[in-house]
């Protein structure tokens, strides 16, 4: 293969013929929603991340909009988080009914800013909404402490996070346990582990997961697994408005799968993201992302700051056409056109640093599957892109 055919993707899941396995079981038993396998999932997700409860559902936008009902929001209230994410974050604050309080990212980093909080605190507040971006855990600690000061819920988009840690009581702990009152996965394709589609939330409270069961299958009073293994005639009720979040068996199925792999392919994951900050570090006017030392990103993008006089969208354009995926920071919820109408939202604070992490950074490939050398090139060619070599000399200009 000549260097010119050579494409390195942004990213790429890991699927084999054990989840091809997984799948053919789970067809041929003739169960495929929401059955035995759903509940096993359900089960190793909550061991593995050490949590009490885990409950399955469709996406973690579906798991977001249950876990914000579940702590009581809903229309007028206010729910505390970051426009620096993706867009569905806020909107499952919208699907309530509530309004997204948009607080700015921290320096040097693209998580919440917890400084910002307790001035963007209002009568109206139900809720903390807070991000680990690109996987790398925010700042738990500080944002469950403020959260329990007033008495505010705070609720995990963990859609990336699945595998990283953070230091707890002196031992490492997965994020989902959860360090808030409420974590949730996605298992979409562009994170470390899929089922297609996919989400779950995790909680250590029974109220909670008994709601989100109710809620994720119609409000369903008895569920039809249930229904299948009585020996006695039983009638279901509907004591509440529920909704279609139901997973599939085929889903849970590849998930157990994926949930055998995650550790090795964390592992992997990290080391990539060793080795492009090792090779990344001192290039004058870029900056790479640090990883507190509290905390165990899975490193599920590798974000990067250009220098300033770079411009980001030839960045990306060049390293495309030597068959380099990229794709630029994180959006900003606000500045999208479903956010135009200032009554969908408010910003609590200045949003400046969002807006710069959007405008100025660019996530690099980053998958299991990258050799080496893979990370070497990726490297090479960004690094030949002529503003690079003569930094000065163009600033100057
Ligand atoms: C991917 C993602 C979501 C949405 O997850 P889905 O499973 O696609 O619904 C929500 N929040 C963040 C931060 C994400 O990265």
């Amino acid at each position: 293969m000549s260097e010119m055919s050579r494409q390195i993707p942004v990213a790429k899941p890991v699927l084999d013929e054990l989840e091809v396995e997984a799948v053919r079981r789970v067809v041929l038993s003739g169960w495929v929603t929401q059955g035995p396998e759903v509940a096993a999932f359900e089960k190793e997700f909550a061991e593995f991340v050490g949590a009490s409860h885990a409950c399955a559902v469709s996406n973690c936008t579906t798991a977001l909009h249950l876990a914000l009902k579940a702590v009581g929001v809903s229309a007028g209230d206010e729910v505390i988080t970051v426009s620096h994410s993706f867009i569905a974050t806020a909107n499952a604050i919208r699907y309530c009914g509530a309004l997204p309080a948009f607080i700015d990212i921290e320096a040097g980093g693209y998580n919440m800013n917890p400084d910002l909080i307790e001035a963007a605190i209002t009568p109206r507040t139900k809720a903390i909404l807070c991000v680990h971006q690109l996987g790398m855990p925010c700042d738990l600690r500080r944002i469950v402490e403020i959260g329990r000061c007033h008495s505010i819920p705070v609720i995990e988009d963990a859609a990336c996070a699945a595998g990283s840690e953070i230091l707890g009581e002196g031992q490492w702990q997965r994020i989902g346990r959860p360090h808030g009152d409420i974590a949730c996965f996605s298992f979409h394709p562009r994170k470390v582990v899929t089922t297609g589609d996919g989400g779950m939330l995790t909680t250590a409270s029974d109220e909670y997961d008994q709601k989100f069961r109710l809620w994720r299958q119609h409000g369903m009073s008895i569920p039809d697994t249930v229904r299948h293994g009585s020996k006695q005639v039983i009638y279901e009720d509907y004591p509440e408005l529920g909704y279609n979040y139901r997973m599939t068996d085929l889903q849970a199925a590849i998930g157990r799968e994926q949930l055998k792999r995650l550790p090795g392919l964390v592992t992997r994951r990290r080391e990539v993201a060793r080795q492009y900050t090792d090779r990344l570090s001192g290039i004058p006017g870029l900056t790479t992302p640090v990883e507190p030392d509290w905390s165990r990103s899975n490193w599920q993008s590798y974000c990067v700051a250009l220098p300033d006089w770079i411009d980001q969208r030839e960045t990306m354009q060049t390293l495309l056409d030597r068959g380099i995926s990229t794709r630029r920071g994180i959006m900003n919820i606000h500045l999208e056109q479903a956010y135009s109408d200032k009554a969908t939202h408010r910003a609590a604070t200045s949003l400046a640093r969002s807006v710069e992490a959007q405008q100025g950074s660019v996530i690099l490939p980053l998958y299991a599957q990258m050799t080496d050398f893979d990370v070497v090139l990726v490297v090479e060619e960004l690094l030949s892109i002529p503003a690079f070599a003569e930094p000065t000399a163009l600033r100057a200009i």
